[in-house]
């Protein structure tokens, strides 16, 4: 009768079924549980929003970190110092004054220098990548500020990143040795709207520190129309951005222990700053909140024999400062496994592992059910950026939970990551996967190795 009206009450309050036979008994918890992710994102975007590193917002993040690991519950919660670098980006106006004036969407790239006192002013000469921009005979470059006009491509896996990064990267050095002035790029990024996106750019070495900077896709549409029906485009250009040395962060560290302190770690781990353009909900507060919550329904659950840590990096936009840190301070110990989530608010769309053992088959099996795909073709997960330096120092392996990318790249880096662009739904499906294999990977120390 009891059992009658449990079932009645479940079915009435449309609440997930309970186990079935072939599941193990953690899984329900783990991954039916009223998921809080959105809470801990938009608490992070709130308490500290932007939080470059070195910023003010980077020190509430620490803080913040701090405060939320330990009201979650995790132990051995700690700040491990991390010395980042620092850049400031100051006011910046870039606009069209030929052939009829116009304000540009337009931000300067971070590490990028500022423009002379008085900015520059000149005209443009447009390149639909960097190949064609070193192609240009010097004397269509010198004294001129030279345009990368290369497109990214939409994709759901954000392979087209990885293709324009470069542009980002290296458009600068590249442009002043062909004496330009300065370099604007069509951003990186995926949408149609006003809002330029930055993202890290360096010098190489021995050729001129130029400024840079990215314009907004619609606005880099109408430098191209402009420059294809022939019209000369001149631009002023103001950037303020500068250095301002080093600062001390940190990367936030707490843990559930395993019930066997020789089991070994499984490393969670996502960034906690951000650039400082927008609130940085979607990179990577998502990452943060999706972790948190992981670790927190972990908790709940069994004890795994296994520690599950959870790191939240220090400066991964800016030089990845935190992740070699970490992987300096902590290579000797035993990692079985480093899994990172920096690709925002996606669904969880596919699974790539170390190795195809039996564990690994396992962990596909529960998450077949939720559309996540195991891609048996590759032993090499990519991992993050974070945990890059130390999957390459102590060759630790990594997992992949790969998410759904189409829409990440319309937001990344610009002021629009704010809460308000999160979906609470994709988000809480992609840390379900995580939370799943993060489990797994803790508890089953026969099958993961
Ligand atoms: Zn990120």
């Amino acid at each position: 009768m009891l059992r009658c009206a449990v079932a009645l009450l479940l079915i009435a309050c449309g609440s997930p079924s309970s186990a079935e036979p072939h599941e193990p008994a953690w899984l329900a918890p783990i991954r039916d549980a009223r998921p809080q992710t959105f809470d801990h994102l938009q608490s992070l975007t709130d308490a500290a929003g932007p939080r470059l590193a070195g910023s003010p917002g980077d020190r509430l993040a620490v803080q913040w970190g701090l405060n939320k690991m330990r009201a979650l519950g995790l132990e051995n919660v700690r700040a491990e110092p991390v010395t980042v670098h620092v850049w400031v980006r100051g006011e910046e106006r870039v606009e069209v004054i030929a052939p009829v004036p116009h304000r540009l969407a337009a931000t300067a790239l971070g590490n990028s220098v500022g423009t002379p006192p008085g900015g520059i002013d000149a005209e443009i000469v447009r390149a639909g990548s960097l190949d064609e921009l070193r192609a240009l005979p010097r004397d269509r470059v010198q004294g001129k500020i030279a345009f990368v006009d290369q497109i990214m491509e939409r994709a759901r896996d954000g392979h087209g990143y990885g293709d324009a990064i470069e542009v980002r990267r290296n458009g600068a050095s590249v442009a002043a040795a062909s004496g330009a002035l300065a370099v604007i790029i069509r951003s990186i990024g995926t949408d149609s709207s006003r809002f330029a996106h930055t993202g890290m750019m360096r010098y190489e070495d021995g050729v001129a520190q130029i400024p840079a900077a990215s314009i907004s896709n619609a606005d880099a549409d109408v430098l191209a129309r402009w420059i294809a029906n022939g019209r000369q485009v001149r631009i002023h250009m103001e950037l303020g951005c500068h250095d301002e040395g080093e600062a001390q962060s940190a990367n936030v560290i707490g843990e559930v222990p395993g019930t066997d302190a020789n089991a070994g770690i499984v490393l969670l781990g996502a960034h906690l700053d951000s650039w400082d353009l927008g609130r940085g909900a979607i990179d990577d507060g998502a990452g943060v909140a999706i972790m948190l919550e992981a670790a927190r329904r972990i908790r709940h659950a069994p004890r795994p024999a296994r520690t599950i840590r959870v790191v939240l990096f220090a400066n991964e936009e800016n030089g990845l400062a935190g992740g070699r840190a970490y992987a300096a301070a902590h290579a000797s110990e035993r990692h079985i496994v480093a899994i990172e989530a920096d690709f925002g608010d996606g669904r969880a769309i596919g699974l790539r592992t170390p190795n195809r053992s039996a564990g690994w088959e396992r962990v596909a099996t529960l998450l077949e059910p939720m559309g996540v795909e195991w891609d048996r073709s590759s032993d090499e997960p990519e991992g993050g950026a974070d945990i890059g330096p130390l999957h390459e120092d102590a060759h630790v392996p990594l997992a992949d939970v790969d998410q759904d990318g189409t829409r990440y790249f319309d937001i990344h880096h610009t002021a629009n990551d704010v809460l308000t662009q999160i979906d609470r739904e994709s988000l809480d499906h992609a840390m379900r996967a995580f939370a799943i294999v993060a489990y797994s990977a803790a508890s089953d120390t026969e099958g993961i190795r």
